[in-house]
């Protein structure tokens, strides 16, 4: 069997520390190549660059930056710089937790769900914005080793979240709820003319719902969630009858 092919990539950067830790932990399994982008592309989701020109730069051996967002990365590293699929696509480590809605927003997860569209096993990780890499590298270096013996359907991703301090162990996690406060704040700038800034002051708050990530990882936990593309709800889809009742005939 070949060399296992690992895909990086990240929306913290090209620099940022949480890749660097995921490539030195990934490099004790495989080929590791880096596709990241040039700068932090946080809260991009799975945007991809279809009016803008793409360029790549060489940083070293097998680790590139590009000028295009997350999944760009991913494509580009996939159809144009590694000789084939890779094994993995490994997303992170991002500074900050992806849990709840978080993952509709992310970068992170956005590229590894363009990992695992493109025919890869492929995985995300976040860690608590107080978290320290260190304590958490052996823990991903486990996750590693041991990902591949759980069966995984195809078309789905591991959303894996570290807790700050030593982890306790690992969890099996649904999806929580997030709720963003002031998220969306009017300012003024120096002529009197209204800005608005995205984000607010607290910060989110979770629902922190039994089971779930955010529980999880807030309890010192690794939170490892299964995450699928196809959104589709089956409790809605089993209600044929209401269907039916509802927009049977369409127009009259
Ligand atoms: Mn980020």
């Amino acid at each position: 069997m070949s060399e296992r092919l690992i895909l990086l990539s990240n929306d913290d950067g090209a620099w940022s520390p949480g890749l660097a830790s995921l490539a030195r932990v990934a490099a004790g399994f495989g080929r590791v190549v880096i596709v990241a982008p040039d700068r932090n592309r946080s809260a991009i989701s799975s945007a991809l660059s279809l009016h803008d020109i793409l360029r790549v730069q060489e940083l070293g051996p097998d680790r590139y930056a590009c000028t295009g967002t997350p999944v760009d990365c991913v494509l580009l590293g996939i159809r144009a710089l590694l000789p084939r699929t890779p094994d993995w696509v490994l997303s992170g480590v991002n500074h900050g937790f992806n849990l709840g809605e978080d993952v509709f927003y992310s970068g992170t997860v956005g590229a590894a769900f363009e990992g695992c569209m493109q025919g890869a096993r492929a995985a995300a990780f976040s860690l608590d914005p107080d978290g320290e890499m260190d304590l958490i590298e052996p823990w991903l270096r486990r996750f590693l080793e041991r990902w591949e013996t759980m069966p995984m359907p195809s078309h789905r991703i591991w959303n894996v979240n570290f807790p700050k301090g030593e982890p306790r162990g690992f969890q099996l996690t649904g999806q929580d709820n997030r709720t963003y406060h002031d998220m969306v704040e009017r300012r003024l700038d120096p002529r009197r003319d209204p800005y608005y800034w995205i984000g607010g002051d607290m910060g989110p708050t979770y629902a922190r719902s039994a089971g779930s990530d955010a529980e999880a990882a807030l309890a010192g936990q690794v939170s490892l969630t299964p995450l699928r593309l196809d959104m589709a709800c089956p409790e809605v889809m089993a209600q044929r009858e209401a269907f039916d009742a509802a927009f049977r005939g369409g127009l009259p």
